[in-house]
């Protein structure tokens, strides 16, 4: 199988594999106190140390999570202050998107959901615009998008809320590990991350708080108070040591993974234009990540295509979202009409993805269109 599917998870890291591996083999809870309790709180804290140093922030700022869906849940929900306006994007993950709905459900207007335009783009006059107007008290906007990989340009967004009093979260998720972040710099207030987008395990990420903002303290799960009482619960020291060692593989090879892999999605692209007639790359050319395609194939329904090359792992959009009929939130909300939506697969390499493997998918993938085209006509 040729895996170009890193942006519903990337296959794990070896140094995760054994880190987890490892830490399977520590007896004792790191809430403990006694000798074994107290090495899987320092497996814990090295941990820590790892993902912070990937973020350029403090240790201390570092809540561990679930994954990036409960980071976005707890960092909406803390943030998000009753009465006050919550702004965020019309292409957002569900666990941004559907989190703010909750949240507003019953204060009508208090929910505004930016546009982006035909690239992708958030619509940054959209924002001040907002933020000119009401009682904003949080702007969360996703860092890099799962379908289009296109990037938001955080730091005017920051500068924008912060003038006016609004705290800013990011969903980081697709951004972590595959671009630089340095949250010495870039001022947000709270940022999510998931281990499994960068070949960590599945079932484990992180919430950056930024100690110096003052994000009202509202954990959504209670209990024993561990992560300073931001998650409580029994750590997930296997997971801990996976996300770490993923941060810390990932920390030493991330310039040259990047600039390999944004050759390796050019060389995708390029090879799909030579082979197939008719089809549009969706989302800004350069604001984008590195390894991601989002590729429309007119006439040419996805998952008809994805059937027709079974060897290919690929996504006819937001795999998170996957079973759900309906057609991708993000490229309608592009412009893209619902038919061509409906025709248009998500590449998205990473640290394992070779040369060869490109080569192998763009031909599948000119075949499988070729013929799935082929049997459309024939049947009408
Ligand atoms: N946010 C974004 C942008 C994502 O792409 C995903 C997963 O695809 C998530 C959040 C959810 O992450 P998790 O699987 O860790 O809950």
């Amino acid at each position: 199988v040729i895996y170009l599917d890193y942006n519903a998870t990337a296959p794990t890291r070896p140094e995760a594999l054994a880190a987890v591996v490892d830490a399977m083999h520590y007896v004792g809870n790191a809430s403990s106190i006694h000798l074994p309790g107290q090495s899987a709180a320092q497996r814990v804290d090295s941990a820590r140390r790892q993902v912070a140093e990937l973020l350029n922030c403090s240790p201390g700022e570092i809540i561990f999570t679930s994954g990036a869906t409960e980071a976005n849940n707890l960092a909406l929900r803390a943030a998000h202050s009753s009465g006050r306006r919550l702004v965020t994007s019309n292409v957002e993950h569900p666990a941004v998107l559907e989190t703010a709905r909750d949240l507003t459900a019953d204060q009508p207007g208090s929910l505004i959901l930016l546009e982006v335009d035909a690239d992708g783009l958030v619509d940054l006059a959209a924002l001040e615009n907002a933020l000119g107007h009401g009682d904003i008290g949080l702007v969360s906007l996703m860092a890099a998008n799962n379908e289009t990989g296109v990037l938001t340009d955080l730091a005017p967004v920051v500068t924008a809320a912060h003038a006016v009093g609004a705290l800013v979260h990011t969903d980081a998720t697709q951004m972590v590990g595959r671009l630089p972040i340095d949250l010495a710099d870039l001022d947000v207030d709270l940022l999510s991350l998931s281990a499994h987008k960068f070949g960590g395990p599945q079932g484990i990420g992180a919430l950056f708080v930024r100690r110096t903002a003052s994000i009202p303290f509202r954990p959504q799960v209670t209990g024993g108070g561990q992560e300073r009482g931001w998650r409580a619960g029994t750590l997930n020291v296997p997971g801990i040591a996976g996300v770490g060692a993923a941060a810390a593989a990932v920390h030493r090879s991330l310039a040259e993974e990047t600039a390999r892999i944004g050759r390796l999605r050019d060389l995708l692209e390029h090879a799909v234009s030579a082979s197939i007639d008719g089809y549009r790359v969706n989302g800004h050319r350069v604001a984008r990540l590195p390894g991601v395609s989002s590729i429309t194939f007119p006439g040419a329904p996805a998952d008809a295509v994805m059937a027709a090359m079974p060897h290919v792992a690929v996504s006819d959009g937001s795999a998170c979202a996957s079973g759900a009929p309906s057609p991708s939130h993000v490229l309608l909300a592009m412009g893209i009409n619902r038919h061509d939506a409906d025709c248009t697969l998500r590449f998205s390499l990473g640290y394992a993805t070779t040369e060869d493997h490109i080569m192998q998918a763009a031909d599948a993938t000119a075949h499988a269109v070729k013929l799935v085209r082929a049997s459309m006509d024939a049947c009408t």
